[in-house]
C-alpha cells in the first residue's frame, strides 16, 4: 500500500507542502482572510465582478428561477435555455460562429485536446501551457511535443520533424504564471503553412487584453484563423465555469466526443445567469478593461521604484520569480504580516527553480493599494533574493527581445544544433511543469 505519510513527508521536506487559507465574506480587492482583513493580490477576479450587485443578483434570481442545478450533462437531460443563451453571447462576443459550455476550464482543456489529438497524431504544446492542456496531452492518443516558451523556431522543426502527422497547435493566449502573451501570429502562420488547427486558451487573455477585452487572438486580428478558442467563466468574468468557441461542425464534433463534456453535468443556473451578467457589465463598461491595464502599469511601475524590476509587460499578472520554493514562502508570510495576501507558486505549477509571487492585479484596486502594496513586497524581499530577480528580469526581457526581432518563422535548416537536441528530449514525453 502506497506510504501516505511517507509522501507526505517527502512533499514537506522538498518545501512544496500547500495548504488552503480561508476567506470570509465575498471576492474583492480586500478580503478577510484567517480572520484577517487584506489586500488581495493574487486573484483572477481581474474585474471585480464576482462580488458586482448586477452579478450577484443576476445568480440570486436564476437561482429562484431555474433552481440551484441542472441535475445531469447536456446530452441527457441538463441542457437548459439558458446554457444556450449564455452561448449564443459568448459566440457573439467573441466573434465566433458557435460556442459550447464546459463544466470549467480544466475541463474544456482536457477534453478538447484529447477529442482532436488521436492516436497517430502529434499535438503541439508550449513548455508552459497550464497543467490542464499539460493533463489533456496525457490522455489523448497521440504523441506530444512539448515546444520551448513562446518558441515558434522550436516549433516550426517540430512541425516538420511530424512529416504531415501534426494535428493541433495548442498554446495559453496569456501565460497564467508569467502574463506574457503567445506569438499568435507566427504559430497561425505555422500551422497554416503545416495544416495543423491552432488551439489558444484565453482564460487569462478574456477580459484582461484586446478591443474590450476579447482577449489576446482578438488583439492579435485573429479571431477568424484561431481554430479553436477556450474561455473561462472563473477569472474575469467572476462566475465558474467555461467556454470552447469553434464552427457549428467543430461543436457538433466535441459534443459527440469530448469526454468531460459527455460525461460531466452541466453548469448550474445560478453560475451561467452569473457570467451572463458579468459580459453584459464588460460589453457595457469596457473602461474597466483599460482601468485593469493601467493598474497592472501602476504595479509594475512601483515595483521598480522600489528595487524590483519585473518583466515588462501589459497584463494584469505581474510575476516576481524568487527562484527558491522556502524563500518564496518565505517572502509571502511576510508580506502577509504586511497585510497583503500575494500566494507563492511552486513546483509543479512553475518550472523548478521558478518559485515566485505571483501578483495580480484587479480593476478594483486604487492605485494608492497598488503602491502600497508594491512597498509591503519590497519590504519582504531580503537584498540576496533582490539581486536575483533584477538578474532573472533582465534575462527575461533580453529573451523577449531576441523572440521579438524575429520577424519570420524559420525552418528547420537554420534552426539551431540546441533546438534539435532540446527537441529530441521532449518528443516522446511531456515536460512535467504544470
Ligand atoms: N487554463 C488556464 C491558463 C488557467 O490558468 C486555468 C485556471 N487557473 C484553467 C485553464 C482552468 O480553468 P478553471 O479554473 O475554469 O478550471
Amino acid at each position: 500500500m502506497t506510504d501516505i505519510e511517507g509522501l507526505l513527508e517527502d512533499i514537506r521536506d522538498r518545501g512544496l507542502m500547500r495548504r488552503m487559507r480561508m476567506v470570509s465574506g465575498p471576492q474583492g480587492p480586500r478580503v478577510l482572510l484567517d480572520g484577517r482583513p487584506v489586500l488581495l493580490l493574487c486573484s483572477n477576479n481581474y474585474l471585480g465582478l464576482a462580488d458586482h450587485p448586477r452579478v450577484r443578483q443576476a445568480a440570486a434570481e436564476a437561482a429562484m428561477r431555474y433552481g440551484a442545478g441542472a441535475g445531469a450533462s447536456r446530452l441527457v437531460s441538463g441542457n437548459m435555455r439558458i446554457h444556450r443563451r449564455l452561448e449564443e453571447r459568448l459566440a457573439d462576443f467573441k466573434r465566433s460562429e458557435t460556442a459550447l459550455l464546459f463544466g470549467s476550464g480544466y475541463l474544456a482543456n482536457v477534453g478538447v485536446v484529447q477529442a482532436l489529438a488521436r492516436a497517430g497524431d502529434v499535438v503541439f504544446s508550449d513548455s508552459l501551457n497550464h497543467a490542464s492542456i499539460v493533463d489533456g496531452c496525457r490522455l489523448a492518443g497521440a504523441e506530444t511535443f512539448v515546444y520551448g516558451h513562446c518558441d515558434v523556431e522550436h516549433l516550426a522543426w517540430g512541425l516538420q520533424q511530424a512529416g504531415g502527422r501534426g494535428s493541433l497547435i495548442v498554446t495559453d493566449g496569456v501565460f497564467s504564471m508569467d502574463g506574457d502573451v503567445a506569438p499568435l501570429r507566427e504559430i497561425v502562420e505555422l500551422a497554416q503553412r503545416h495544416d495543423a488547427r491552432v488551439m489558444v486558451d484565453e482564460a487569462h487573455g478574456t477580459g484582461t487584453v484586446g478591443p474590450d477585452g476579447r482577449g489576446a487572438v482578438a488583439a492579435a486580428g485573429l479571431e477568424d484563423e484561431v481554430d479553436l478558442l477556450v474561455g473561462t467563466l472563473g477569472k474575469a468574468l467572476g462566475s465558474y465555469g467555461a467556454y470552447v468557441c469553434c464552427d457549428r461542425r467543430m461543436a457538433k464534433y466535441l459534443l459527440n466526443t469530448a469526454r468531460t463534456l459527455i460525461y460531466s453535468t452541466a453548469i448550474g443556473p445560478p453560475a451561467v445567469a452569473a457570467a451572463m451578467a458579468a459580459l453584459e457589465l464588460l460589453r457595457e463598461q469596457p473602461r474597466r478593461v483599460e482601468k485593469l491595464q493601467r493598474n497592472g502599469a501602476v504595479l509594475r511601475e512601483a515595483l521598480a521604484a522600489e528595487g524590483l524590476p519585473v518583466p515588462a509587460g501589459h497584463t494584469p499578472i505581474v510575476p516576481l520569480v524568487i527562484g527558491d520554493a522556502e524563500h518564496a514562502v518565505a517572502v509571502s508570510e511576510r508580506v502577509l504580516e504586511q497585510g497583503v495576501f500575494a500566494q507563492a507558486i511552486r513546483p509543479p505549477t512553475v518550472p523548478a527553480g521558478g518559485s515566485r509571487l505571483r501578483l495580480t492585479v484587479m480593476a478594483s484596486h486604487t492605485k494608492t493599494e497598488l503602491r502600497e502594496a508594491a512597498k509591503a513586497v519590497a519590504g519582504a524581499v531580503p537584498p540576496s533574493v533582490r539581486a536575483a530577480i533584477a538578474q532573472r528580469t533582465a534575462d527575461t526581457d533580453a529573451s523577449v527581445d531576441v523572440r521579438a526581432a524575429r520577424s519570420t518563422v524559420t525552418e528547420s535548416d537554420t534552426v539551431s544544433d540546441s533546438a534539435r537536441a532540446r527537441a529530441s528530449r521532449v518528443f516522446d514525453g511531456l515536460a512535467d511543469a504544470a
